[in-house]
């Protein structure tokens, strides 16, 4: 009782928060304040694992595929796969999705500044956490703040536009870190393609009267269950309110 407390009076904001808030207010509470185990899936595992191979490629600032590929063989993650065989197919799309990425990065005349760059800021009273997955500095000066999607679908340009994460990074670009993101995109891996968007005024103050709503509510623990998602909820065997037929353990 005591810890909930406490974590409760420390919480912080997020995008992933907020997003698991949007999802099912009573799932942010059993994931960040009861703490319940988050069920790794194979998708989880391998974008974790793209995730920290690029981070720690771009971190030595070496141009070089075997080493991109060695970055890749010290970040697999094996968990959240059900058969070798999914492991190893996920591990040689793996390969392939690195082979495309050097290929269209040795071209690139841009500086890598950050990978995944936490950033710390507030929004109205609250903390405000996240991380960038890659930031960098074209030529001219201009910045370019990128969101690495590792599924295999690309998403349709509307939905980049209207992404909540993208206008996350654009407001903690300007209010943490100290510069305005004259590009913004997704690059999905899986097809090595980048999507570009950009955020107006208005969207970013939408986002941010979003953010403020849900913190209000975490803060006075409204946690009430969104039942229509329970189908597709990791807790949903778990979960007291859950109303899949294997739930309610
Ligand atoms: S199982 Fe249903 S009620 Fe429980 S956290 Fe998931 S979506 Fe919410």
């Amino acid at each position: 009782m005591i810890l909930r407390k406490l974590l409760r009076q420390e919480f912080k904001i997020s995008y992933s928060r907020i997003n698991a808030f949007l999802f099912c207010p009573y799932k942010y509470r059993l994931a960040y304040i009861d703490g319940l185990y988050w069920p790794h899936t194979a998708d989880i595992s391998f974008g974790n694992t793209l995730h920290s191979t690029l981070e720690k490629f771009h971190a030595q600032k070496n141009n070089d595929y075997n080493f991109l590929l060695q970055c890749y063989e010290d970040s697999w993650r094996n968990d959240g796969f059900t058969t070798a065989l999914e492991s190893f197919e996920y591990y040689e799309r793996g390969k392939e999705i690195l082979k495309n990425y050097f290929e269209t990065f040795s071209k690139s005349d841009t500086e890598v500044l950050f990978c995944e760059k936490r950033f710390n800021s507030n929004i109205g009273k609250y903390k405000f956490i996240g991380i960038i997955d890659r930031i960098d500095k074209y030529p001219d000066g201009t910045y370019e703040v990128m969101d690495y999607k590792t599924h295999a679908q690309i998403w349709t340009q509307e939905k980049v536009d209207e992404d909540l994460q993208l206008s996350f990074y654009a407001y903690a670009c300007k209010n943490a870190l100290g510069f305005n993101p004259d590009k913004i995109c997704v690059y999905f891996l899986s097809a090595n393609k980048k999507i570009y968007t950009h955020r107006t005024p208005q969207q970013l103050s939408q986002a941010i009267d979003l953010a403020l709503e849900v913190a209000r509510k975490i803060d006075a623990e409204e946690f009430t269950p969104n039942l229509a998602q329970c189908a597709y909820c990791a807790f949903n065997v778990k979960c007291k309110h859950s109303t899949c037929p294997a739930g309610q353990e």
